[in-house]
């Protein structure tokens, strides 16, 4: 029988179960709403199609890719004020539209649950744009982007770098007419524990009644310096708006309490990697290149294909951008090649979201506050090393 990845590795890409000819590969949630594959023994014919087709189990390092890092920001000040960041992500989304090409992106379902969906117009594009932070679900995706590649149809695909990943590992042929794009990515947090917090709020604010919509990365409070905020929108003109650092959910997906147990272990990251372009907030550009922080929004581009550069470069005209160090792309953003922390009372904590006591979980974030300081200079002091690492490995391969 196939053994695949176990499950502190496992991220839930789909790959397996999409490659899976008979069809025996379900999806299946834990208590915390994250999917594992659970291979059904009676239908299995043993191919094994499933383990060579998943990315955890086949890791083989992306090559040097002379990745080329720039931060930029789109002109187009609506398109820009919908994303998280500079709004280059919207940018090539619409290229791609009137190129007649499709794309797929994560949007929120009616009930707030996060899903790959493909848009084919730019009036749908508002859906995929800005980050929701769930892990979404993939069910069908890749299956639905390989038959349209081999009809020769255009297609920007987005997601998490392990997605990405998964994505190629299923496709296993490279493509022309294919665009990925990751992001820098901190980890995914629980889909249980969104739905929780999502129904938290609408008690505390709207007596049950779920919002009209939720901006996790509103500009009204600015951008710059991590200031956005999370603005959740009710049918009585009431609203939900708080400083991301100061909200709940933020605050246990940034100190690492939520995310799937794979993202600690994250295999996906570096400045090298499958998908032809990486997206990010470019934290930092205050300090480093501040003539691009007008606090409305920078990203970070990382290029890293012959494809990536030549559709970033047909966005010229409607961008500004300024090419920058890959030294420079990390400083203050290590996510960027650095896992999320495993939290010892990360079980602990996803179990009493899943009971429903969103309340108790800020009384167990306070007396953890203490000890989540130290671990955030331990971990700034290992990004520091691992930087540096970077560093000297590129200034080598760049001498050879
Ligand atoms: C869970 C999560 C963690 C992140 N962590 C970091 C980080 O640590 N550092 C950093 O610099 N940047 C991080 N980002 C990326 C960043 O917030 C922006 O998404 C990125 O800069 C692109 O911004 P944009 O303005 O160009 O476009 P946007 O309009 O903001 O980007 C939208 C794109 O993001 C995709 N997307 C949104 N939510 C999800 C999701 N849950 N799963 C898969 N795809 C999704 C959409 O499909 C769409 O393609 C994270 C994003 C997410 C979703």
């Amino acid at each position: 029988m196939p053994e695949l990845a176990d499950r502190k590795k496992c991220t839930g890409c789909t790959a397996c179960q999409s490659v899976c000819s008979s069809d025996c590969i379900e999806m299946k949630a834990d208590s915390h709403g994250f999917t594992f594959p659970v291979i059904n023994r009676n239908k299995c014919i043993e191919c094994r199609k499933c383990e060579k087709a998943c990315p955890v189990l086949n890791l083989e390092g992306v090559p040097d890719q002379n990745t080329i890092a720039f931060a930029a920001y789109s002109l187009n000040r609506e398109l820009r004020e919908k994303s998280s960041s500079g709004g280059i992500w919207g940018e090539l989304a619409k290229e791609i539209l009137d190129r007649h090409g499709h794309v797929y992106g994560a949007a929120y379902d009616r009930d707030y649950s996060v899903k790959h969906i493909c848009v084919t117009n730019v009036s749908d594009l508002h859906k995929l744009q800005g980050a929701k932070y769930s892990q979404s679900e993939l069910a069908g995706i890749f299956k639905e982007i390989k038959v349209k590649l081999e009809m020769g149809i255009l297609i920007l695909f987005s997601g998490t770098p392990c997605q990405t990943a998964g994505l190629k590992m299923y496709l296993n042929k490279e493509y022309d007419h294919l665009i990925c794009v990751d992001f820098v990515c901190h980890g995914v947090p629980s889909p249980m524990a969104w739905k929780q917090y999502v129904l938290y709020r609408a008690r505390e604010d709207n007596h049950g009644e779920l919002p009209l919509s939720v901006n996790m990365r509103s500009k009204e409070t600015g951008w710059s310096r991590y200031q956005y905020s999370n603005v959740y929108q009710y049918g009585n003109n009431s609203m939900y708006s708080k400083k991301s650092t100061e909200d709940l959910f933020m605050k246990l997906f940034t100190a690492d309490f939520i995310n799937r147990e794979s993202c600690a272990a994250c295999q996906f990251k570096g400045y090298d990697r499958v998908s032809d372009i990486t997206l990010g907030d470019f934290w930092g550009v205050w300090d480093i290149a501040p003539e691009m922080d007008d606090n409305e929004g920078t990203s970070l581009v990382l290029i890293h294909s012959d494809k990536g550069a030549d559709i970033f470069e047909s966005l010229s005209d409607r961008i500004k951008c300024r090419r920058i160090t890959l030294e420079q792309a990390s400083r203050q953003n290590p996510s960027l090649i650095q896992s999320s922390d495993s939290k010892k009372e990360r079980k602990k904590v996803l179990d009493e979201i899943s009971c429903g006591n969103m309340k108790d979980i800020n009384r167990l974030l306070d007396s953890t506050d203490g000890r989540l300081r130290i671990s955030m200079i331990q971990r700034n002091i290992s990004a520091c090393v691992r930087r540096a690492v970077h560093r000297i490995s590129h200034s080598r391969n760049e001498k050879r």
